[in-house]
């Protein structure tokens, strides 16, 4: 049987204040959600978006879940953030994307990958990279019509101009891919923090060069960070494989105490830094992505 192992890395980045990704990495549930809106409420949405989904969807995944049981908690989530921005209008036109895998049965066969916004979810398998969502955003639709290349979207002055997110209309459509799952498949879960950064091929290097999903998952957040950081940044790794060992990363909520969310669902604390922490994470995030910068330029 297939087994999974999963970790996740987020951080706030070079630049920004506050970290608004939220995240989930529980068993069986693999999800990145990038939120937006000011005064903070961009991080209630992300928030709202991965609790909903864990609240929903704990008890049912790996029990045969179907793409509508998916898609249905998804738009739950959408309508708790709606209700949530009607009750405080402080935290009106708040919003979030959100992608990532759910496992749809307990033989860990087949995943459903949900995407809505610009958030990614990447599948690497037999040693290819291919992004499993289609980006909700502008300049892919300008990919789509040839007008611009992906390389060019990366960098284009519109690409955080997002066409579908939760948070706006109450009817939302979400996308759900459905995947057969194989021995050594590796998805990685990531925000625009990663991508607006790193190309294809410098996540595809860490890819090679990472060999456990926490491994990888930090170091796609430390490759972030040296290329600009320009904005959050949320890793969640997911490897499958035919191994007799299923550990999901244990991860420990930071108790900064001002939102109440379950412990799995966290956040590395944005402001609290530990001075010796965070230099001991520098020297080892510098060596890290040294490897990957040489390996790049070989
Ligand atoms: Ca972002």
């Amino acid at each position: 049987m297939i087994r999974a192992r999963a970790a996740a890395s987020t951080h706030v980045g070079r630049i920004r204040e506050g970290n608004e990704d939220a995240y989930l990495c529980i068993d069986g549930l693999y999800f990145v959600a990038d939120g937006m809106g000011g005064h903070s409420a961009g991080e209630v949405a992300s928030e709202i978006a991965v609790t909903t989904l864990s609240q929903l969807l704990s008890t049912v995944a790996a029990n045969n879940l179907s793409a509508d049981d998916l898609a249905s908690a998804v738009r739950h989530a959408n309508t708790a953030i709606l209700t949530e921005a009607l009750r405080d209008r402080a935290k009106a036109g708040m919003g979030t994307t959100l992608t990532g895998l759910a496992v749809a049965d307990a033989q860990h066969s087949r995943a459903l990958v949900a995407n809505v916004g610009d958030s990614r979810t990447y599948l690497w398998r037999h040693g290819e990279l291919r992004q499993v969502t289609k980006d909700h955003s502008h300049v892919q639709s300008l990919v789509d019509r040839g007008a611009i290349t992906r390389a060019e979207a990366r960098v284009h002055h519109q690409r955080n101009i997002v066409l579908r997110a939760m948070g706006i209309d109450p009817d939302l459509e979400v996308d759900v891919f459905e995947v057969d799952i194989e021995d050594g498949d590796r998805f990685v879960v990531c925000s625009d923090g990663l991508v607006d950064e790193a190309d294809d091929d410098a996540i595809e290097v860490a890819i090679r060069t990472s060999p456990s999903p926490q491994d990888l998952a930090d170091n796609l957040v430390s490759l972030a960070n040296h290329l600009g950081g320009r904005d959050n940044v949320t890793v969640v790794v997911v490897d499958f494989a035919d191994a007799p060992t299923d550990v999901t990363a244990p991860i420990v909520r930071p108790a900064d105490g001002d939102v109440t969310v379950p412990i799995h669902v966290t956040r590395r604390p944005s402001r609290l830094i530990d001075l010796a922490a965070y230099g001991s994470w520098l020297v080892s995030a510098a060596i890290v992505v040294t490897v990957i910068v040489s390996a790049l330029t070989q």
